[in-house]
């Protein structure tokens, strides 16, 4: 399918590995010219050369915190013209309630609210001004399903969720959807240093650990990249205008399981 937006530009935010660069590579073959960020240098310049080399499209990388507002200037400055945003930033480690201080939760909010939406607010106007523009936020499946031991990442992404759904409705007259995508579990580095956590707490192999969580999803098994990337460059294109405000689980039927 064409997805009608080739010579679109867009930020990918967090794009140098997982989900974000699934996002970056679906976007690429649909012929979006691309800027990615991350904070090491290394992984980002061999993902955007590689992206650019697979697509024929031009992906300038920029290294840059996205959580700090210096990042966030540095990436909106380099891109200039923004048709597509997809917000992302690294999640926050799991642990139990009592771990928690008021820094940790300052922190995973900046990192998993606020950042997303410093980055809205600077590329809504003018994609309004332009009667086009398309948001996606990569939240987590812990929106419709809380995860016991991420509590600073539910209650982050529980605030963006909610900024989302005023926020999509308030734009959505001047062509401009704003959606988030809710990853269930992917097979990122992510996942790999939640598995070995839990393999080193349960005394398990992380092969071990992998195939249990395997076998309690449906698809029975992790999610890949790509999968997730093809959904989001869908949201972002011409056939997605009247989809405005959802919080689209992509999570292999993991959450709502009955047996
Ligand atoms: P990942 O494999 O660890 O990749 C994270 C990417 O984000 C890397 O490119 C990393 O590069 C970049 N990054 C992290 N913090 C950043 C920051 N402050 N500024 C700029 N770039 C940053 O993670 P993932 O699995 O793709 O997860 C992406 C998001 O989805 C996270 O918020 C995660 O919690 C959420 N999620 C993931 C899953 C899953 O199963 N994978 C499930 C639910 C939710 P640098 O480290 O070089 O900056």
């Amino acid at each position: 399918m064409d997805l009608g937006i080739r010579g679109k530009r867009a930020i990918v935010c967090a794009a140098s590995r997982g989900l974000g660069r699934g996002c970056a590579e679906a976007l690429a073959a649909a012929g979006v010219d691309l800027v990615i960020c991350a904070r090491g240098r290394e992984a980002l310049e061999e993902t955007a050369s590689a992206i650019a080399a697979a697509h024929g499209v031009r992906v300038i990388p920029v290294v840059a915190d996205i959580t700090t507002e210096a990042g966030r200037a540095e990436v909106l400055s380099t891109a200039r013209i923004v048709d597509i945003l997809v917000t992302n930033a690294g999640g926050p480690a799991p642990g139990m309630w009592y771990d928690w201080t008021r820094d940790d939760f300052l922190r995973a909010i900046n990192a998993n609210m606020l950042s997303a939406v410093a980055m809205m607010q600077a590329c809504l106007p003018e994609m309004m001004g332009r009667e086009w523009g398309r948001v996606v936020n990569i939240t987590s499946s812990a929106v419709r399903a809380p995860i016991g031991t991420l509590g600073l990442s539910n209650a982050a992404r529980a605030g963006l969720t909610g900024f989302v759904a005023g926020t999509a409705r308030q734009v959505a007259s001047m062509g401009v959807t704003i959606n988030n995508l809710l990853p269930g579990t992917h097979a990122t580095d992510r996942a790999t240093t939640l598995d070995r956590r839990a393999a080193e707490e349960r005394g398990m192999t992380e092969e071990a650990v992998r195939a249990e969580h395997s076998a309690a999803i449906p698809a029975g098994r992790y999610g890949t990249t790509q999968e997730f990337g093809a959904l989001c460059a869908f949201l972002c294109s011409a056939h997605a205008g009247f989809i405005v405000g959802q919080n689209i689980l992509v999570d292999g039927g993991a959450v709502n399981l009955t047996l």
